[in-house]
């Protein structure tokens, strides 16, 4: 018996380890047991190795090695960043700014500050998906710490103008966090040309292991008035300088360094050969599938995202009936497609209840092949038409 195809095409919920980041994640393992805070030799060779780490990681983003600070997630990250701020300068104001098409990691952490008191401001976008800029400068106060917009949508994959928003972050002095999990090591990203103070990675979506994440806190360069401006939000030894005690994950760390590695030697091809495949799925599929339509921003978005919607069917069964042929995609966040409720960001860009559970994102990555789009291609339309054939919104077909 032949085995079936397995093609993966869900690498916004999660990548593969890339076979070069797990050779170094075990031989760290092996290796590199020491906790880097101990005197003796191992503890010393953990802690170079932890230094190094930090130093690869600073210079995909153009950071100081001592602004990086590892955390055990993106969510962690996001954490730290927002409740870190507004714990740290209630005093100085309550209100902060944030999107409607965050990742629950930040909406949540939202809604548990507006339970303490903050009022959030959650700003709109328009059908694309992108912020609404005028809007956001509008919305600050004098009450105004924190403005946080995401890099890149994990959904629709649309690219926020972050160089505006941070610079009107700085022009009006309000500190400026960025969701980066999507972009970080799939796009460039430089912090000091996007005015960013802090920034949310997670080695997980760029080919490195789960349970690793990090927050980039601007120190130097900070603007004046502002001095110590984030504060811990657990409490223990004195890692992470403070910031995030617990024994460091020493391997974890070198592994996410690796992965960084790779995206640094690797970004400007893969951006050229992912979006090429992206953007042949999503002509080929709105010339070939009726009534479909691409969510999202045609141009200004992630080279690994493509977010089709398909009328009177629904985008689980489209997953459930791919999965079956040997295909993983998804319906839009991993975190949120379990629950019946359509998704905050489909509903965000304008789409009807309906509409928004008729969508599927299809996420690329290295180890995408031309051939396994051939294949994705051949099968998605046949899908469809089953899909549709059984619907009970099937007579709205001609
Ligand atoms: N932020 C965004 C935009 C994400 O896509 C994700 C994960 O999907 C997260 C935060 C959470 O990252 P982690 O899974 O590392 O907690």
């Amino acid at each position: 018996m032949t085995e079936q195809k397995y093609i993966y095409l869900d690498c916004a919920a999660t990548t593969p380890m890339d076979p070069r980041v797990i050779e170094e994640f075990n031989k760290q393992m092996k290796e590199n047991y020491g906790n880097s805070s101990s005197l003796h030799a191992m503890g010393q060779k953990s802690a170079k190795t932890l230094n190094n780490s930090r130093e690869n990681i600073a210079s995909l983003i153009n950071a100081e090695r001592n602004d990086i600070f590892f955390t055990s997630s993106g969510t962690e990250a996001d954490n730290i960043a927002l409740l870190g701020v507004a714990r740290r300068n209630k005093s100085r104001g309550n209100h902060i700014i944030t999107s409607n098409i965050e990742h629950h990691a930040v909406i949540n952490t939202c809604h548990h500050l507006e339970k303490q008191g903050f009022e959030i401001t959650y700003i709109p976008v328009d059908n694309q998906g992108l912020i609404d800029v005028k809007q956001l400068e509008e919305s600050i106060t004098d009450k105004t710490i924190l403005i946080s917009i995401m890099l890149a949508n994990n959904e629709i994959g649309t690219i926020e103008p972050i160089k505006e928003i941070g610079k009107i972050a700085k022009n009006h002095d309000v500190i400026f966090h960025s969701d980066g999990v999507q972009a970080f090591g799939k796009i460039p990203i430089d912090v000091n040309d996007l005015n960013i103070d802090l920034l949310s990675a997670s080695a997980h979506k760029l080919y490195g292991p789960k349970g690793i994440g990090m927050l980039f806190i601007r120190n130097k360069g900070i603007r004046p008035g502002w001095g110590k401006y984030i504060e811990p939000i657990m409490y223990g030894g004195g890692h992470e300088r403070d910031m995030r005690p617990s024994t460091v994950n020493v391997p974890g760390i070198a592994a996410f360094a690796k992965a960084v590695e790779l995206a640094k030697e690797e970004m400007s091809t893969e951006i050229t050969r992912q979006i090429r495949l992206r953007d042949r799925i999503v002509k080929t599929v709105l010339e070939t599938i009726q009534d479909s339509y691409l969510n999202g921003h045609p141009t200004l978005r992630l080279p690994n995202n493509v977010n089709l919607g398909f009328k009177y069917i629904e985008g689980e069964s489209i997953v459930l009936d791919l999965d079956f042929v040997g295909i993983a995609a998804s319906t839009g966040s991993a975190c949120s497609s379990k629950s019946l409720e359509p998704s905050h960001v489909l509903l965000a860009i304008g789409l009807s209840p309906q509409d928004a559970h008729g969508s599927l994102r299809v996420s690329l990555g290295r180890f995408t092949l031309e051939e396994d789009i051939n294949y994705f291609l051949e099968q998605l339309p046949l899908v469809i038409k089953r899909l549709r054939q059984i619907s009970p919104l099937q007579h709205k077909i001609n």
